[in-house]
């Protein structure tokens, strides 16, 4: 089960939303990346790796990170402030840099 939440900006309004689980990938006989998501539990069984979505806080780019070619900075910045989105409470708001970001408390999905 997946558990999804928002983290809101205190300033802006700014808000970004994060799943639990990232997104478990295993290899096709191709060799390409395919995705299992829930309920498929006989694709999740395959699953190698896992990419985690970050968020750059210095430019506020959304990307994924490959649990087996794991970076550490931005792609599109070169920044190493970079989250995981699903561990934002309490960072700084990476587009208006004043306020913080805050679960939202009224939000939450499962999936
Ligand atoms: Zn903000
Ligand atoms: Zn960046």
């Amino acid at each position: 089960m997946a558990q999804g939440i928002q983290y809101l900006c205190s300033k802006c309004g700014y808000s970004i939303e994060a799943w639990s689980d990232g997104n478990p990938y295993y290899l096709d006989k191709a060799g390409q990346k395919q995705y299992a998501y829930h309920p498929d539990h006989e694709s999740l069984e395959k699953c190698i790796g896992n990419d985690s979505p970050f968020l750059c806080l210095a430019c506020g780019k959304q990307f994924l990170v490959d649990s087996n070619n794991p970076t550490d900075c931005c792609p599109d910045c070169g920044s190493k402030d970079i989250s995981d989105t699903f561990i934002l409470n309490g960072k700084s708001c990476p587009i208006c840099k004043q306020g913080k970001l805050n679960k939202d408390s009224n939000y939450s999905v499962i999936s």
